[in-house]
């Protein structure tokens, strides 16, 4: 048996889908699996995610791994190709690419394809990370569309920087670049992410690339998940390892990090940075052991974590299951106590955690 275990939804993630389809019914749905599923199992989520159109990696090695456990569906390359080799590959195994840097289109024109690639135009509306420049658009555009080597119909697309905050003007902003720039083109349109999909409804377009929405979690600043009906996926468990009794002011963990101010006891459980729970959660980050809420105390370790249940003796024994995220205790709080995002949590869950899927 092993102790720390993630149980994936596929129920709630089938959920998610219709969910994010009925909040954008003129669009289609290229859902995002990148860095295994957001941590949820590549293609195990892909086998679920039957009603989606398309499916988004970053890299050709994810999009092979999909095809090799045999997912047919169109899959874009978030991250395009870097080296002309990869082009053949990508021809034979039916995958798209995005076009965002010169050294693409040249390598595309260059190539001796037996086919045209399917290709996605991304322009930078203001990201600033990839993307052809706003000036350069037209010029990509017709380079391709010269190409021999691409498919008839192009793609166009942009990604949104800020689409997190309904209140910064950025996401507006890039939107409407956008829309200048494509004025008058029939090219199918893609921008909105998880945030535009929910905080910017006039970004749908032809398509949209959820991700984090799929997996239950909110994108938006503040938010969890169920405030937009949205049901978690995971839930990260471990279990209860032992009951440890403190007395006050010994302190606990490695480099002594707290102390209780009282005798107390520690439920110390099964769940360390080994298993891709942060070891900066702050003291007192929440943990769930019979749907009651304790903090964790000391310095997260590789393996273990100690639990402050107080005198709660009969409330909690050796073998109890710690929910550590999931319907009871949202990741996004998680998150905020480790000063990060979501997505890290949900991406850094390592091997050594089982997967079980319900
Ligand atoms: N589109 C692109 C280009 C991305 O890089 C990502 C993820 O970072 C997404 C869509 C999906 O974003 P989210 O998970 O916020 O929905």
């Amino acid at each position: 048996m092993r102790l720390a275990s993630a149980e994936i939804n596929l129920t709630a993630l089938k959920e998610n889908l219709k969910l994010t389809q009925q909040l954008a019914p003129n669009s289609k749905v290229m859902a995002v699996l990148k860095a295994n599923a957001y941590g949820h199992g590549l293609v195990k989520i892909a086998q679920h995610l039957q009603d989606a159109d398309a499916f988004a990696v970053a890299r050709v090695d994810e999009a092979l791994a999909l095809r090799t456990g045999g997912i047919t569906k169109p899959i874009v390359l978030l991250e395009g190709f870097f080296d002309p080799s990869d082009l053949p590959i990508l021809l034979a195994n039916n995958l798209q690419t995005i076009v965002h840097d010169i050294s693409q289109l040249e390598a595309i024109e260059q190539a001796n394809l037996d086919a045209p690639l399917t290709v996605w135009l991304k322009i930078d509306t203001g990201m600033h990370r990839l993307g052809v420049e706003p000036e350069e658009f037209e010029h990509f555009y017709s380079r391709l569309k010269r190409s021999k080597n691409v498919a008839e119909q192009i793609h166009l697309m942009t990604h949104f920087a800020c689409a997190d905050d309904t209140k910064d003007s950025k996401t507006q902003e890039q939107q409407t670049l956008f829309d200048t720039l494509v004025s008058g083109n029939s090219a199918p349109l893609c921008l909105a992410n998880s945030a535009g999909i929910i905080g910017w409804p006039s970004s749908h377009g032809n398509w949209i690339r959820p991700g984090l929405m799929l997996y239950g979690v909110s994108p938006m600043l503040d938010c969890v998940g169920n405030q937009h009906g949205l049901q978690p996926v995971m839930r990260l468990t471990t279990k209860v390892i032992a009951i440890k009794r403190v007395k006050a002011h010994q302190a606990v963990g490695y480099g002594g990090r707290w102390q209780s101010e009282q005798d107390t006891y520690l439920a110390v459980i099964g769940m360390g940075y080994g298993d891709g729970y942060p070891r900066h959660a702050k003291q007192g980050t929440p943990v769930v052991i019979r749907n009651k809420r304790y903090g964790i105390v000391g310095s997260v370790s590789m393996d273990m974590i100690s639990v402050n249940i107080g005198n709660n003796l009969d409330d909690i024994a050796v073998g109890d299951e710690v929910e550590m995220w999931g319907p009871h205790l949202p990741v996004e709080e998680i998150a905020q106590c480790a000063d990060t995002i979501a997505y890290e949590l949900l991406c850094n869950v390592t091997p050594r955690v089982s997967y079980e899927y319900i």
